[in-house]
């Protein structure tokens, strides 16, 4: 699209500045502050937001691919997006819309629940270990470790109160992560009991949802607060200079898928990923095509 002053419109037109610079979490930050109806560093609306979420969706398509072919040839980066939220927060509807946007063979979506028994025999990071994506993917968790620091908590799931311990060893296995070059972008999709309320009732409704109700929901609804309490613990002691925490409004569903796109492209920009250089005669490939298409009659 071009403006009427002439100029191409960037691929992030509509972001006041980087999106992470209005979602990530610094000092101070207060959940309770949060309104989970904004639309932080975005002026615009959401036809606005879902026609800058086009453009975005192709440039992840080609940054995704970028990554996949340097994986291909020999490259060790990958990325994984953490995605935390509650019930409801749309954290499914990430995977399936945003991620829906690039080739499904360079992502693996991993999502955990209740730990297996044999998941139980071992450290809680195993499993979260196990699922680290394979080089030149994009890896998304739906729910992940957080888990172990918040319905563990809120359920009083294990003896003592080993929080501050985990969110260290936590914060480890991260750095240890992106040692082994995958880049960790973790988000929170925050909506209000109010409207978690909405789209609980709509499952109740809608025939068509009735497989996303699970009766204990509304028991994790009254929690509300101690989840709060956990969340607010997390973002405290687990965001880091190099893995930090975003907090995404998710009220309403396309901002919300909006951030997270953008997030991602920008995580992906900043890889400087390149295309693979061939690792054949580009020159001696090209003659014989030619001689090929020479002997074609
Ligand atoms: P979702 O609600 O995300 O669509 P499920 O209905 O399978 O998916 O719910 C997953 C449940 O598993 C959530 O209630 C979550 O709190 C729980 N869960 C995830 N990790 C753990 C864990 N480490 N320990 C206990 N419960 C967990």
């Amino acid at each position: 699209m071009v403006k009427k002053s002439g100029k191409k419109r960037s691929a992030t037109a509509g972001w006041e500045g980087r999106a992470a610079d209005a979602l990530r979490v610094g000092p101070g930050f207060d959940l309770g502050e949060l309104d989970t109806s904004a639309t932080p560093g975005f002026d615009g609306d959401d036809a606005a937001g879902e026609a800058l979420m086009k453009r975005l969706g192709r440039r992840l398509s080609d940054l995704q691919e970028m990554l996949y072919a340097e994986g291909r040839s020999g490259g060790t980066r990958a990325v994984l997006l953490v995605l935390q939220g509650m019930d409801t927060s749309g954290k499914g509807g990430i995977s399936r819309h945003v991620l829906g946007m690039v080739d499904p063979q360079g992502v693996t979506v991993r999502a955990f629940g209740v730990p297996t028994e044999e998941e139980r025999r071992h450290h809680y990071l195993w499993r979260i270990r196990r699922a680290l994506p394979q080089p030149g993917r994009i890896g998304v968790f739906d729910r992940s470790h957080y888990e172990d620091v918040l319905v563990v908590r809120v359920d009083g799931l294990v003896e003592d109160d080993p929080w501050l311990e985990r969110y260290e060893e936590i914060i480890r296995f991260e750095r240890e992560t992106e040692a082994a070059r995958i880049t960790v972008l973790k988000c929170a999709l925050m909506i209000s009991p109010h409207e978690q309320l909405e789209r609980l009732s709509e499952r109740l409704t809608r025939p068509d949802k009735f497989w996303k109700y699970n009766p204990s929901d509304l028991d994790v609804r009254a929690k509300w607060d101690d989840y709060m309490h956990a969340y607010q613990d997390v973002f405290d002691h687990t965001s880091t200079a190099s893995a930090p925490w975003h907090v995404i409004p998710a009220d309403h569903k396309w901002y919300a898928r909006l951030a997270v796109t953008q997030l991602l492209v920008d995580t992906l920009e900043d890889m400087n990923l390149t295309w693979p250089a061939a690792d054949f005669d580009l020159d001696a490939e090209r003659a014989r095509l030619a001689r090929m298409l020479e002997e074609t009659p």
